[in-house]
């Protein structure tokens, strides 16, 4: 099966306008939906190993344009795993008491321990995304954090945390018709923002902003993901897709350890059973 996302190779340049936001001519959406009922299956099955072995934790960030599906993209996920070991950690603008801290001090709160499965929407790339784009803070500020960001993701891999990190990346042409259609439709009234239709202003800027963040900090440990999202079907099978790659290869240590684990069990109940056999009734 080919890859539905694109890997942004570790020091390679990526240029958005180049990197297509819809399905490739031979897949179909018929096609798309049933592979991703396949994979999601999968998924399903990996998130329940990595809870009960509890020997890795894995990290999902999900960063895109305003509107460009993160709320959908959670729904997917949340649908198709035991939602007793996943938790979204959302991240909005940072209270008094955050700012006055380092930036990535809520973050690294938020992280998953081993046998979680946690998901970010929206995360420490928003301080060199929405932080930039507004100079927020000075360039000088913002400049360091690529680096910062690298050393923190390498520390959470380092720690066995699975770290995979996608871009929703959407057409400007797609941002105008969903911006619209929340016009339209009451019962998404509730999402229209006046804001959205400013930030959209800063569409060039934004991008920069992301190809930047893309390209710097794409790592080996951690690398980007950009998902095709212009289509939402497409997105949730890149999605679903690139996260069984990830999840598959520890799926036969999980599998051994969880096989020790109840042969212990079961000889310790063998144990229990001789023992009770044994032991005088009645007292
Ligand atoms: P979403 O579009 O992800 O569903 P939202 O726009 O509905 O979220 P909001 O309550 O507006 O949710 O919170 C997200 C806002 O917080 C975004 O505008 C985002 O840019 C901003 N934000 C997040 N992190 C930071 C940060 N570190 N500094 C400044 N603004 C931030």
């Amino acid at each position: 099966m080919p890859s539905y996302a694109h890997l942004v190779q570790p020091g390679s340049k990526v240029n958005l306008a180049k990197i297509s936001t819809r399905a490739p001519k031979n897949l179909t959406k018929e096609k798309g939906k049933a592979l991703t009922v396949e994979l999601a299956a999968q998924l399903d099955e990996l998130e329940d190993l990595l809870y009960f072995a509890g020997d890795h934790a894995v990290l999902v960030v999900l960063q895109g344009m305003d509107t460009a599906g993160k709320d959908g993209a959670l729904r997917f996920m949340l649908q198709n795993m035991n939602a007793q070991g996943v938790r979204i950690a959302p991240f909005k603008v940072p209270t008094e008491e955050e700012l006055r801290h380092d930036f990535l001090w809520r973050v690294h709160k938020q992280t998953p321990g081993r046998g979680e499965f946690v998901v970010f929407n929206r995360s420490h790339y928003e301080d060199v995304l929405v932080v930039r784009v507004h100079n927020l803070v000075p360039e000088e500020t913002w400049s360091k954090r690529y680096e910062t960001i690298n050393q923190f993701e390498a520390l959470l891999t380092d720690s066995r945390t699975i770290v995979v990190k996608f871009f929703l990346h959407i057409s400007k042409d797609e941002q105008e018709q969903r911006l619209l259609a929340r016009e339209e439709e009451t019962e998404k009234a509730w999402k229209l923002s006046v804001g959205d239709w400013k930030e959209r202003e800063h569409w060039d800027a934004y991008q920069a902003a992301y190809s930047d963040a893309l390209e710097k900090c794409s790592t080996e440990a951690a690398p980007w993901h950009i998902v095709p999202a212009d289509q939402k079907w497409l997105r949730d099978l890149a999605i679903a897709q690139t996260i069984v790659e990830k999840l598959s290869p520890y799926k036969a240590g999980w599998m051994e350890k969880l096989s020790k684990l109840g042969a212990l069990q079961r000889a310790a109940l063998e144990e229990y059973r001789k023992a009770g056999a044994s032991a005088p009734s009645g007292t």
